[in-house]
């Protein structure tokens, strides 16, 4: 695989919602990616027409990207991003629906990490790892849009780790149900965030829509591509969910109950050795292994191991029988990276080594 597109020149991108928390992530990812280039950043109308940098209320580790500081952040309009095919979405809910339907529909292929189409049949809802099918549903959204666009969607940030452990058991053993609680770190509330006087020296018992959408895109990306649409997995699955005092990395504690036998050492064997498309293609942003098993009976931690393989690995340990269930584990992934900017460029990958770039 080529580092570059064919004619030489690094893939244009634009990152919409480029000054959130989601959007800084993607903004370090993206300005030193083999393929892509940042070609345009766009947020609300608060921050178009001011440089980068003065837009920004940078919260990164890495420094701010020089070149991208000084770029001028413009208006969520198609227009804005007119030299990219490939746009990355991290635009707030509120607005993400019509503003990517608005860049799909002049043609822009749109990858994007907001809850507002990924339940839409004609939308996949993609795991590189998991359900890389899916992503002929790109096809049959341009079947009816002649300007070639499309959208294509990242899972809820709980639910990716939730089925990268979840899919090579449901192959192996055949899942039948899923018992999910979440601990969920604050960065995935956005920017500002939750005030501190609300999450410090506390957890909150409840995150609006969050299990809804963890047990509904279960079902959906576990689910098999047939003729033109997506036959949603028959998993019953129960989730709760918190929000916790941890910046980065959601922890998920899991029970399962399987229709085939298993034990816990074949469990562990069919997690460790998972791997799927974008290890074969060896794109960019795919981790050696999707999924980590640690055998230490303090792991996995959010602070010690969210970013374990670029915070692109599934981070599993823990696993044991269960007297309700059958089995369970703790998972940890980290929201930002697999849950979101990092996990959407790896869907951009996967797109363009499979040729659907349009
Ligand atoms: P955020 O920090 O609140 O950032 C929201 C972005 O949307 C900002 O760039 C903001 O621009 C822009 N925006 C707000 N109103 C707008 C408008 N009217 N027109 C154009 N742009 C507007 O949110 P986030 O946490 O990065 O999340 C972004 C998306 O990803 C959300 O849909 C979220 O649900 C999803 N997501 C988040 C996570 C996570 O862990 N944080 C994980 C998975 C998915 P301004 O700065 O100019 O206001």
């Amino acid at each position: 695989m080529s580092d570059v597109a064919s004619n030489g020149r690094k893939i244009p991108v634009a990152i919409l919602g480029a000054t959130g928390s989601v959007g800084q992530r993607f903004v370090s990812l993206l300005a030193d990616h083999p393929w892509f280039e940042i070609a345009a950043l766009t947020a609300s109308d608060r921050s178009a027409g001011k440089e980068y940098a003065e837009a920004v209320g940078w919260v990164q580790e890495s420094p701010l990207p020089d070149d991208v500081a000084r770029q001028v952040v413009q208006a969520t309009e198609p227009d804005a991003a007119r030299e990219c095919r490939l746009v990355f979405s991290a635009l707030d809910a509120g607005v993400a629906g019509t503003c990517e339907r608005a860049f799909a529909d002049a043609g822009h292929l749109v990858v994007s990490n907001a809850r507002n189409h990924r339940m839409d049949p004609s939308v996949p809802l993609v795991v590189p790892e998991i359900n890389p099918d899916h992503l002929a549903l790109i096809e049959l959204q341009r079947g009816g849009n002649p300007s070639g666009g499309a959208i294509v969607t990242n899972p809820n940030c709980s639910t990716i780790g939730l089925v990268l452990a979840l899919k090579p058991l449901h192959d192996a053993f055949v899942v039948k149900t899923v018992n999910v609680v979440t601990m969920q770190a604050v960065s995935g509330a956005g920017l500002p965030g939750i005030p501190a006087m609300q999450i410090l020296d506390n957890l909150v018992p409840y995150i609006p829509g969050e299990e809804e959408k963890i047990e509904a895109e279960s079902r959906k990306i576990l689910g098999r591509f047939v003729d033109d649409g997506i036959l949603e997995c028959e998993l019953t699955i129960s989730a709760q969910c918190n929000r916790v005092p941890i910046v980065d990395g959601h922890t998920l504690c899991v029970s399962v109950g399987l229709e085939q036998p298993a034990s816990v050492e074949a469990l562990r064997e069919v997690l460790r050795s998972f791997s799927g498309e974008p290890q074969r293609l060896r794109t960019p942003s795919a981790p050696d292994r999707p999924i980590l098993c640690l055998d230490e009976p303090g792991a996995p931690q959010p602070r010690l191991h969210r970013n374990l393989d670029g915070g692109m690995a599934a981070v599993v340990g823990r696993i044991r029988r269960c007297p309700v269930l059958d089995f369970k584990f703790v998972v940890l992934s980290h929201n930002t990276l697999r849950g979101a900017a990092r996990g959407a460029i790896l869907v951009g990958e996967l797109i363009r080594a499979r040729g659907l770039m349009g």
